[in-house]
């Protein structure tokens, strides 16, 4: 690849599409952020994504570089190696063949991947898990949802349906999980199950962030409902170790935003669940909420070399 060369990258989330031109060292060299409007449905969504990244592929050549290839990551269930979005719960997505369009619309080679998979794809690489081989990038925010990166390729599963770590059954019996189960990880532990947990418990509202600060003030109600979290967090990501044997498990999403406040309970209940295992490095995510973005750049990227 010549220095001039770009790959347009997009991340599609319910709500935003963060968008770049990304040159061949994973260097940011134009960013712009759009609202999806997932409520026009699934149509309108997928000509927003193409209008944003042909619009993108002009720009860059406006700007002298030149677009080589695009890189998109969606929500949901994903098909990398067909190219079609699936299912998303949020986007609407059904069976979406978006490479196959965005291909015919920019005449540019294109790789459809996951959001997390492609954020978890980004630490591995350039944020808190470089240098490592073996990296569990775990995003908890309103959901929660992992990704599997073994040198620098995140594996996808059979079905595109790898890493719903947030579905691991940690608490048999427990709150109702947006898949329809009780006792899901995501139902005990993700920010809104935090908040929800704490309304039940305390009579009035707070966010995720909001628990954390009353925890740390020594707060009853925010106490117990805190420390069930990172207990049922320290459960899925022991069984995460057991699965995967990671070198550093990655935590990132808004409930990373605690900072030490989860990171220092979250690495003592892991520790103590740790038996045979060789107990991961547990680190903060590094990238943010460009990491999808960067991630589905790489995906572009790493699609050129094939
Ligand atoms: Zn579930």
């Amino acid at each position: 690849m010549s220095p001039a060369d770009v790959v347009v990258a997009l991340d599609v989330g319910g709500t935003g599409m963060k968008c770049a031109l990304v040159g061949p060292n994973g260097g940011t060299v134009r960013a712009e952020r759009h609202p999806t409007d997932a409520g026009r449905g699934p149509d309108a969504v997928v000509d927003t994504i193409l209008d944003i990244a042909e619009g993108l592929a002009g720009k860059a050549r406006a700007d002298g570089f030149e677009p080589v290839a695009l890189g998109v990551a969606v929500p949901g269930v994903v098909d990398e190696a067909a190219g079609v979005a699936v299912w998303s719960a949020n986007v609407g997505f059904r069976d979406v063949p978006l490479r196959d369009l965005a291909e015919a619309r920019l005449g540019l080679p294109t790789a459809l991947g996951h959001d997390v998979r492609a954020g978890g794809l980004a630490e591995a690489r350039l944020g808190a898990g470089r240098g490592t081989g073996h990296v569990l990038f775990v995003a908890i925010g309103t959901g929660i949802a992992a990704a599997h990166v073994v040198d620098g390729s995140a594996a996808t599963g059979a079905h595109g349906a790898a890493g719903e770590i947030g579905h691991i059954l940690v608490r048999p019996g427990g709150p109702r999980c947006g898949c329809g189960r009780r006792g899901c990880l995501e139902a005990v532990a993700s920010a809104s199950a935090i908040a929800r947990r704490y309304a039940e418990l305390a009579g009035v509202t707070a966010t995720a962030a909001e628990v954390a600060d009353r925890a740390a003030a020594g707060e009853p109600a925010a106490t117990r409902v805190w420390a069930e979290a990172v207990e049922a967090l320290a459960d899925g990501l022991a069984t995460g170790q057991s699965l995967f044997d990671v070198e550093t498990v990655v935590v990132g999403g808004g409930l990373a935003q605690a900072g030490p406040l989860l990171f220092d309970p979250l690495r003592a209940a892991l520790h103590e669940r740790m038996t045979f295992h060789r107990e991961p490095r547990l680190v903060a995510a590094a990238l943010g909420d460009e990491a999808g973005c960067l991630g589905a750049a790489l995906l572009a990227l790493d699609n050129l070399e094939k």
